[in-house]
């Protein structure tokens, strides 16, 4: 087995694939593989301009596990990287658990017909991938990803107990359209229009959507309104981190988000169930997706800086001990260096780093693991180095 083989081809994996070519020595040979192999073969060609990496293309439709197999057995890969939508990630564990290669992703499990991300079926894979004697590692993006990897340095080196976190998700960027997503429309209005939740003393609590709101002071950006939501991290941190009282997660909109989001949810165009127009089905979220901005195409208009990082709360050698740990990201700079704005940066980076803790056998494992079940310094060193430096505030 040679190379990573990486599957999707939209933001996210045109940052990944971006950054796996600058770790070629590493990676040693990249396939990059898609739904449209145009979309591949468009990031193959600037990666050839601009890195002179060659990159293999591939049509694949990740809905079959039959055609990923064919794929995977063909490539033969060590690591295959799933950057498609949080859709394909049981067919995809699927068929590299029955080729035996090791699985990375960036997002949990969602089922189309059901508004609702859990990690219930990835999990239950791990006797499978055990089985295989294959590793999975789950959510190795920016949330979920580096915040579990900030949760999981804090918990190994700053800490003796953690009692609070509060993940703290900013992007204060700005495209100049009134309304448009940073990533896929269709997940990301899933996510927000759903109700909050939060953990607290071994329980889930629940609120209506946005409907806990902070003024929060972002470093280097300032204050913003951010919002409670649920977000996939906090199923496993409230399980992982030991000790643990309390984990909520926030992100920031602007006004003019949350009024369109509003306006649309009201009139139904949020709707993931078929309606009837003019004798032809249509889903209406699906629609709303096609008429907005596609969000590859906003890297080149959007200005500002991205904060997201973990308030993290406990004791430490008897004291009661506070800090903040945060990447602050350029979307112009992400821009220049990889055609993607801070968003998708955020995501393809981490995403390179946990195929690279994988490939080199740095993390090693058979089954299924969430990021913050490893020893967080080696990915934590490799976000300095590859484009997402991080800094630790001690807070009062
Ligand atoms: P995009 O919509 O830009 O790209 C998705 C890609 O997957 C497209 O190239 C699409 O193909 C491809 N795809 C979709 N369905 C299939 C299929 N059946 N077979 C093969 N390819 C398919 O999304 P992003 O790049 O923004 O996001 C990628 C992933 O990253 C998502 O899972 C998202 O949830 C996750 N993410 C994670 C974050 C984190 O911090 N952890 C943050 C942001 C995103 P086509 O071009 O043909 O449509």
């Amino acid at each position: 087995k040679k190379g990573i083989l990486i599957i999707g081809a939209g933001g996210v994996s045109r940052v990944a694939t971006v950054k796996c070519a600058m770790n070629i020595d590493t990676f040693e040979k990249i396939t990059l593989a898609s739904r449209t192999l145009s979309k591949c073969e468009a990031i193959a060609e600037d990666i050839k301009k601009n890195q002179k990496v060659d990159i293999d293309v591939a049509q694949v439709d990740a809905d079959s596990v039959e055609e990923l197999v064919s794929l995977i057995k063909k490539v033969n890969p060590k690591v295959v990287l799933n950057v498609a939508l949080p859709y394909q990630d049981l067919t995809i564990m699927d068929a590299c658990s029955k080729c035996k290669v090791d699985y990375v992703d960036t997002a949990n499990y969602e089922h189309p017909d059901v508004a609702k991300f859990e990690y219930k079926e990835q999990w239950a894979r791990d006797n499978q991938f055990k089985e295989a004697g294959i590793m999975g590692l789950l959510g190795s993006g920016f949330d979920p990803g580096v915040t579990g990897v900030f949760c999981a340095y804090a918990q190994q080196n700053l800490f003796d107990e953690i009692h609070y976190i509060d993940i703290m998700d900013c992007n204060a960027g700005d495209h100049g359209y009134a309304f448009a997503t940073n990533f896929n429309p269709e997940i990301n209005l899933r996510e927000v229009s759903a109700n909050g939740r939060y953990w607290e003393n071994g329980q889930w609590i629940e609120t209506k959507p946005l409907e806990i709101k902070v003024e929060h002071d972002y470093p280097e950006v300032g204050v913003k309104p951010s919002y409670l939501l649920y977000h996939e991290e906090l199923e496993s941190l409230s399980k992982n981190i030991k000790g643990l009282k309390r984990i909520r997660f926030f992100m920031t909109f602007g006004d003019s988000y949350i009024q369109h989001m509003n306006c649309l949810q009201n009139v139904g165009m949020l709707g993931i169930e078929p309606v009837m127009h003019k004798g032809v089905e249509i889903i209406p979220i699906e629609f709303l997706t096609t008429l907005l901005p596609d969000p590859a195409s906003l890297g080149q208009r959007t200005v500002g800086k991205t904060n997201i990082g973990c308030i993290i709360e406990g004791i430490k050698d008897g004291k009661k001990k506070k800090v903040y740990i945060y990447n602050v990201c350029d979307h112009q700079e992400c821009f220049k260096e990889t055609g993607a704005q801070a968003v998708s940066y955020t995501t393809g980076v981490p995403a390179m780093i946990g195929s690279k803790m994988l490939y080199k056998g740095i993390w090693k494992g058979k089954g299924v693991f969430n990021i913050e079940e490893f020893e967080a310094k080696p990915f934590m060193d490799e976000l300095m180095t590859q484009g997402l430096p991080w800094k630790i505030l001690e807070l009062e």
